[in-house]
């Protein structure tokens, strides 16, 4: 008999969770006005908002926190990350930054002018919103496919060559760089591939543009590679990350996310005029270039969680638990996003709640139904994510409607995935008696998502 599948990893300490009663629940979900992210983290069971900075650490990352050199400047333990990302990128140049955001923050100051064009895949929303705030336009070239959930394709985080190529041709003199977001969040956690990053390398180099890849979860973008494109499955991680980067000129990095930390980012880059433009912006903004916002242990702990999560089998376990729970919304017959993403699943609301009317809100009403069963925090990824059309004040209605279920990294077992599904499949039962969803009361004129107060229509 062939012997199953089982975590590459075993368990050191445990953190109690508790369970609550639906009675519980429905008092404090109206309490936070139906919106999960103003629950308190106690009232909820299994908490899958999501990957960024919720991860476990291992033994060897807890061990250099006590190693971390705390020095002002010249830090050993920048020193250690700094090689690292040299290692697994071919980087020269390496700032840290307290996390991804400001990574942006930084090298945007520098490269962002108003008037500019930022073509990409489904910039993630900070990107978006750092491109947005200095007046420049972040113009997206995802391929259509990305749109039709049910779709199961490889790589579906892929840039359109073709709407790339157009906006270069259109608008050579207001890009200066293309982002690349591997692998695409918003588009679902779906991977771009090595052939169609080096694609875009050929497509800049024609325009002569420069390539910057966000980079949260370039190790899952690895894996999609290995596991599913041709010429890799004999390749390791590292191996691959390297050949990725080897088509980019630089990195914004999350490292809340494959860097396997709860607080940190950096960005990279080989060329020297981009790394001293970036430094006049981290020195007032993050903070002295071999520190950046970072403490010193924390970017010892940096350089291991790199090291580890560029490991076949730490992404192979966190990735099958993802498949594994996808599985089991298949068996139930739950629509998501196909195939399976590396850090979450996005289930189709519109599918699974088609009597509750879009300006009703059916990923928001799906992500407290959610909720209300069984203690399990979601978010939704959709209309009220989408806020506003800046110039109409319309709500927009013309992208995907999602609920997502982000998994931490080596935080919860299979048996969570079990009562997440079995949650979901509950309110999947009575969904044809789900015709009413929320009133927005309250809302932000930007990120009204993290804010918003809601009332029920039922
Ligand atoms: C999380 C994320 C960011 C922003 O990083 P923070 O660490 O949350 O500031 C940027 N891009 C992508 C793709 C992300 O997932």
């Amino acid at each position: 008999m062939e012997l199953p599948f089982a975590e590459s990893w075993k368990i050191k300490m445990v953190e109690p969770i508790r369970k609550s009663t639906r009675e519980e629940r429905e008092k404090w979900i109206k309490d936070a006005n139906y919106n999960v992210f103003q629950l308190p983290a106690d009232q909820v069971y299994i908490d899958c908002l999501t990957d960024s900075g919720t991860g476990a650490m291992s033994d060897r990352q807890w061990a250099a926190l006590m190693m971390g050199d705390e020095s002002y400047a010249g830090s050993r333990s920048f020193f250690e990350l700094r090689d690292v990302v040299r290692r697994l990128t071919g980087f020269e140049y390496v700032i840290p930054t307290h996390q991804g955001r400001a990574a942006e923050n930084v090298l945007f100051s520098h490269l962002v002018k108003a008037g500019d064009i930022v073509p990409g895949n489904s910039h993630f929303d900070t990107t978006k919103g750092h491109i947005e705030s200095r007046k420049a336009v972040a113009y997206d070239c995802t391929v259509d496919e990305a749109k039709d959930t049910q779709l199961e394709l490889p790589f579906k985080g892929n840039v359109d060559i073709a709407k790339l190529e157009k906006v270069l041709a259109e608008n050579t003199d207001k890009i200066s760089f293309i982002i690349v977001t591997i692998t695409n969040n918003t588009a679902g956690g779906q991977p771009v591939s090595m052939a169609n990053l080096k694609d875009i390398r050929k497509v800049a180099d024609r325009y002569g543009k420069r390539v910057i890849f966000d980079s949260a979860r370039f190790a899952e973008n690895a894996y999609f590679i290995k596991t599913r494109e041709e010429g890799y499955a004999d390749k390791t991680i590292k191996e691959i990350s390297r050949e990725m980067f080897s088509y980019a000129d630089g990195m914004t990095m999350s490292a809340k996310k494959d860097g396997l930390v709860n607080m940190g980012g950096f960005i990279a880059t080989r060329h020297e005029d981009w790394y001293e433009g970036a430094k006049n912006y981290c020195i007032p903004f993050e903070g002295y270039l071999t520190y950046g916002g970072m403490n010193g242990r924390d970017m010892a702990a940096l350089a291991i969680g790199l090291e580890e999560n560029t490991e076949f089998d730490n992404l192979d376990t966190r990735i099958r638990q993802v498949q594994y729970l996808a599985a089991r919304l298949d068996e139930y017959g739950i629509p998501y996003q196909r195939p399976a993403g590396g850090h979450a699943i996005f289930v189709d609301a519109r599918l699974v709640l088609p009597n509750v009317p879009k300006e009703e809100f059916p990923a928001q009403t799906l992500t407290v139904e959610l909720y209300k069963e069984g203690g399990v925090r979601g978010c939704e990824i959709g209309y009220i994510l989408a806020d506003r059309d800046p110039v109409t004040r319309e709500n927009r209605f013309n992208g995907l409607d999602l609920l997502r279920i982000c998994i931490p990294r080596r935080v919860y077992t299979n048996n969570h995935m079990d009562v997440i599904a079995a949650a979901l499949k509950n309110v999947y039962d009575r969904r044809m008696s789900i015709t009413r969803g929320y009133k927005i009361e309250w809302e932000a004129e930007l990120m009204r998502h993290f804010t918003v107060k809601l009332s029920p229509l039922a």
